[in-house]
């Protein structure tokens, strides 16, 4: 049962104080039926649809598998001013958003938080050095 702040109201002050709307909420959990004018909340929205909570959850055993494969950040010497920190990443050069698997291991790499961040923060860097791929498919 939904719990609310207002039922912890002592009577006595609840009791004190007017209005239908008020005694409503202090006897009973919120319920925007109960409330005039108000129309019951649905259920929340799904927040992924099925496919891509079934592509996560593929994702996530490869990448479980990949860190075992690879337990270094590939990105270590590349941008060797950069110090590895943080847990391994799966990080795509091509990006999904740009037409790129997330589920294809020759488009995942496995780097720390850190040189991540990096890449992520200096594009055209990454970019010249192969570590982000324009969308059309350019060769690494
Ligand atoms: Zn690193």
């Amino acid at each position: 049962m939904r719990r609310t702040r207002l039922r912890q109201v002592s009577p006595r002050r609840a009791a004190s104080t007017d209005g239908p709307l008020w005694s409503t909420l202090t006897r009973t959990p919120f319920q925007p039926s109960a409330v005039a004018g108000v129309q019951a909340t649905r259920p929340p929205l799904r927040q992924v649809s099925e496919k891509r909570a079934a592509e996560n959850r593929q994702r996530a055993a490869l990448l479980a598998r990949l860190r075992a494969e690879r337990p270094s950040c590939e990105a270590r010497f590349a941008f060797a001013d950069v110090t590895c920190c943080g847990p391994l990443d799966g990080h795509e050069p091509l990006t999904r958003a740009r037409g790129g698997s997330v589920l294809d291991p020759d488009n995942i790499r496995m780097i720390c938080r850190a040189h991540h961040d990096y890449i992520h923060e200096h594009p055209a860097l990454a970019t010249a050095l192969g570590w982000l791929r324009p969308s059309g498919g350019g060769a690494r």
